[in-house]
């Protein structure tokens, strides 16, 4: 008896959404380890970057 991954997806109300990304070369069962700033698939090597947190703190309206 196999046991489903936990934590690769999650079900919010009746959408499932995938909380890992899929690496694009192995095909969607495989997926990719999360890293801080970004993603690599331990089957094939494959690597790709993360987007940059969005800026927080200071707003650039109201200078002064
Ligand atoms: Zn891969």
């Amino acid at each position: 008896m196999a046991k489903a991954r936990i934590g690769l997806y999650e079900v919010k109300g009746d959408t499932l959404t995938r909380t890992h990304r899929s690496c694009p070369k192995c095909g969607p069962g495989t997926f990719l380890a999360e890293h801080k700033n970004r993603r690599s698939c331990g089957r094939c090597g494959y690597a790709e970057s993360r987007a940059p947190p969005p800026p927080k703190g200071k707003s650039p309206k109201s200078g002064g």
